[in-house]
């Protein structure tokens, strides 16, 4: 991410150096170090390491942290296992084949796991995560409505893409970047997601594809698939218009196979040509993995693949950066090899099962109304009860929640709903039953002091943005 000295690195009065706690400076050694220029001389290993250990160390709790999708736990195995790997680079088949035959066991894996009608004869690839494999996914259904637009003889200046207003912005950045007009259908009481509704008054004959979400990020909800192909069945039904998906399953993709797995929502549905997980979030690696699978190999244009020498022999790649840690494939493998399809199920299901107690308590509070229950993927979200209090907002309890230590972020919902403002919490692995009851008691607490307050909480600040 771009960021600005002014906005993200400096605060008012900051000083410009770091100070070496006295206890680890050596003899001879400066006592402190520029913060933002490159210190003009050495400093021993252990006193650098300090330092940044310490830093670090301010980013917080990850445990209480209910923002985020991203895994913050391995076991010590996997620790270990990355330390040895730590040195590979994805991009080199050559130097590391073994690291690349096991990138392939992985994606065939779950194309296998996806329901492909021949996972042997698929195509996909690690990515740094699911915006990567997005914009990949996106990519190829740009360039399949290409070829297929020039074979005809048809212009290919105006692709657009249809999704819902509450896409995670890669999706944006997708449209943003490669020219494509994006077509958002607006989420709203009646359509809390993306369902097929109205979909015919949205796409074209410039209409590269459509983006379903298992797991929108806003609330976790998933997107119905089925629902969705059957609209545009009916469409190419009545226009000849044949409109492919892709499958934004960031979170979903690891969790229906195992929580839902009678749901209907991948390859199993033809018009399904691509999938994308992140192997870091219900993959449960740490940061710095995605995946994309496509049906088959003639879902993903030639004309897009590059080739690499692997072994003297050829290796296909499609991706948008060339180096990348291997590391991070190698914990997916043995993740893989860990858990089964068994303990991923049993992984999953306790997170599941946490997220609806937890739901199921929030309910039962008259100030707090749900807006989905979790029972998806394990992530859900509220809303303040109509009519509760003008006291004050979910902004207030979320303040109020981190002076416990609880990150529970508060946002405005995507159009058409802007003007609701909800609160969510993601279950990952690791919120046990016994934290999620900590958890409750603290918010029951704040939930309380709020509603005894006799006058409204002046909104003294603009609310940070919170990223999807
Ligand atoms: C998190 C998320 C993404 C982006 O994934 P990264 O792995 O963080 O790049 C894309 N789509 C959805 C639905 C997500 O939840």
């Amino acid at each position: 991410m771009v960021t600005t000295n002014q906005h993200v690195k400096r605060t008012a009065g900051e000083s410009e150096a770091v100070e070496l706690n006295p206890v680890f400076v050596r003899a001879g050694e400066a006592t402190s170090l520029p913060k933002f220029r490159l210190p003009e001389a050495e400093s021993l290993p252990e006193t650098a390491y300090q330092i940044v250990h310490d830093e670090a160390m301010l980013d917080g709790n990850a445990r209480q942290n209910l923002a985020t999708f991203v895994g913050t736990w391995m076991d010590d195995q996997a620790q270990r296992l990355y330390l040895e790997t730590a040195d590979k680079n994805i991009i080199d088949k050559d130097e590391y084949p073994q690291t690349a035959a096991i990138e392939t066991r992985c994606w065939t894996m779950l194309a296998h796991l996806w329901h492909a009608p021949d996972p042997d004869h698929t195509i996909g690839t690690s990515t740094i995560g699911s915006s990567e494999a997005c914009m990949l996914g996106g990519l190829a259904l740009k360039r399949r409505w290409q070829n297929a637009r020039r074979a005809a003889g048809e212009p290919t200046d105006k692709p657009n893409l249809v999704m819902s207003s509450a896409v995670q912005v890669c999706w944006e950045k997708f449209c943003n970047y490669w020219d494509v007009e994006p077509r958002f259908v607006p989420i709203s009481e009646d359509h809390k997601v993306l369902d097929g509704h109205d979909l015919e008054s949205y796409v074209d004959q410039n209409t590269i594809g459509v983006v379903a979400i298992m797991g929108v990020t806003y609330t976790g909800m998933y997107e119905p698939v089925a629902q969705i192909a059957a609209a545009l069945d009916k469409i190419q039904a009545d226009t000849g218009l044949d409109i492919k998906i892709h499958v934004d399953g960031a979170s979903g993709a690891m969790i229906a196979p195992f929580v839902q797995p009678k749901l209907t929502w991948d390859f199993a549905l033809d018009r399904v040509v691509s999938i994308n997980t992140s192997g870091h979030k219900y993959g449960l690696v740490y940061p710095g993995i995605g995946w994309v699978v496509w049906r088959d190999r003639a879902a993903l244009p030639e004309d897009l693949i590059f080739h690499v020498s692997y072994l003297g022999g050829d290796m296909p790649t499609f991706a948008l950066n060339f180096s990348r840690p291997g590391a991070q494939v190698l914990l997916q493998y043995y993740l893989f090899l860990r858990l089964g399809h068994e303990g991923y199920r049993r992984v999953q299901e306790a997170a599941r099962d946490v997220a609806i107690y937890l739901s199921g308590e929030i309910a039962a509070m008259p100030a707090l109304e749900l807006w989905n229950d979790g029972s998806d993927i394990p992530v859900f979200a509220w809303r303040l009860r109509a009519g509760h209090t003008t006291n004050w907002t979910l902004y207030d309890l979320s303040d109020r929640l981190r002076m416990s230590g609880w990150l529970v972020p508060a946002y405005p919902m995507p159009d058409d709903l802007s003007n609701l403002t909800v609160q969510r919490i993601v279950v990952r692995n690791g919120f046990s039953r016994d934290l999620a009851d900590a958890f409750l008691a603290d918010l029951k607490a704040a939930v309380a002091y709020l509603d005894a307050l006799d006058g409204p909480i002046p909104a003294t600040r603009q609310h940070p943005g919170f990223h999807h």
